[in-house]
């Protein structure tokens, strides 16, 4: 892969791919920053150079049509804010006004094009659009880790036209998501939670030979329980992959050895603590319990190494969010290189406050998971 340090960006006019597909409330306001943040670092390393920054990115699922609740207009105060600099906006990606607008951009300006999802050859990566893209500028630099699972025309196809790198976040990611899958310090341990097995079989695929042990919480442990002949109640679980959960088991695979359960999914209803040999008909599984806790911690204590993704219960019902936190205070005070990502894993740590305690977290949501997986991000195979 390419690094800024391949390629001459001064005074070039740079296409700098970022990934600005963040949460909003319904006012328009941006509610967590944190992918914007992280591209300040190549942002000011290309301004510092003189070039002119154009910025492009996609916002929803405009679906290749104009759609004008998902303009990127709304988004650029609190953009500009975030970035800490005056950004320009356009009102499309490719044309007279995008490049009108680029011409008159001063070296070290930034300029953000319109939501590239507008144009039907994006998610398609026609290679016409992707030429287009490119006549905007010298320069092709990607920071969106978090779109480098899609082989879309701005994340693969424009690589093709132009010299090429990763900006500073994309390589961080994959410096630091490598460091843990390649040479992680031992003992090694992987905590997986979530809703469904579906979503993280393929993770836990690929992370079981790698670490020392893998613990298990959340919805998709109900599958493994299942397989074991456990009764889980109403739990969530996935019965299509009970064969698969019993092929997956080893000793590997640290489960919960107690769980807490209740009869509704509210925050009032009445809650107990059962052996997971115990759990009756009429109730879920919402949290792991405190024996669980207390086993899960002492793994999380001697580990050097901890990759986290996906919570240990229905966290934001607060009654079932104590295996979750409990996990990620064990995590913020192991010392050990920690790794987490997964949007509900990371909100989990930030309630918590404890997001600086840990080593890295990943802004891929789904490209980390990709990454994790083993698999090969055309996004990144398209820097080389
Ligand atoms: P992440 O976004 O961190 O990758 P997932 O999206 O896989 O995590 O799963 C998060 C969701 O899993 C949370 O919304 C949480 O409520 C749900 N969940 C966790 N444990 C359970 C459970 N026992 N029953 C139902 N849902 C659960
Ligand atoms: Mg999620």
């Amino acid at each position: 892969m390419k690094t800024l340090r391949d390629i001459t960006v001064a005074g070039q006019t740079v296409l700098l791919r970022v990934d600005y597909n963040v949460p909003v409330d319904t006012s328009g306001r941006v509610t967590d920053t944190a992918r914007i943040v992280e591209t300040k670092p190549t942002i000011e390393y290309l301004r510092a150079a003189g070039a002119k920054v154009v910025l492009l990115a996609h916002f929803g699922r405009p679906k290749g049509r104009v759609n004008e609740q998902l303009r990127f207009a709304a988004l650029v105060p609190g953009i500009s804010q975030v970035l800490g600099v005056t950004m320009e906006y356009v009102r499309e990606a490719i044309g007279e006004q995008a490049q009108a607008a680029i011409q008159a951009l001063p070296p070290g300006g930034v300029l953000l094009l319109e939501n590239i999802r507008f144009y039907p050859g994006e998610e398609v990566n026609d290679p016409e659009f992707a030429k287009a893209l490119a006549a905007l500028g010298d320069v092709y630099v990607n920071d969106a880790f978090g779109a480098a699972h899609r082989a879309h025309a701005s994340t693969v196809g424009v690589a093709a036209f132009l010299p090429h790198a990763a900006g500073l976040l994309m390589e961080r990611e994959v410096t630091e998501l490598s460091k843990v899958l390649e040479h992680p310090t031992p003992p090694v341990i992987a905590i997986i939670g979530g809703a469904k097995i579906s979503t993280k079989l393929d993770l836990i695929k690929n992370l079981l030979p790698k670490v020392d042990a893998l613990l298990l919480g959340g919805g998709l442990a109900n599958t493994l329980l299942l397989a074991q002949d456990k009764a889980v109640g109403q739990s969530l679980v996935e019965p299509d992959l009970i064969k698969t959960a019993q092929d997956m088991l080893s000793e590997k695979l640290v489960q919960p050895v107690d769980v807490v359960v209740a009869k509704e999914m509210t925050t009032s209803a009445a809650r107990r603590v059962v052996p997971t040999t115990a759990v009756a008909a009429d109730e879920y599984i919402l949290d792991i319990g405190p024996a669980t806790i207390q086993r899960y911690s002492e793994h999380i204590a001697s580990a050097k190494t901890i990759i986290w993704n996906g919570p240990m219960g229905m966290f934001e019902l607060e009654p079932f969010a104590q295996g979750t936190f409990a996990v990620a205070r064990a995590v913020a005070a192991s010392g050990a290189y920690s790794v987490l990502g997964g949007g509900e894993t990371i909100s989990a740590i930030d309630q918590l406050g404890l997001a600086d305690k840990v080593s890295f977290i990943s802004t891929g949501g789904g490209a980390m998971m990709k990454f994790m997986e083993g698999k090969i991000l055309p996004g990144i195979a398209a820097l080389t």
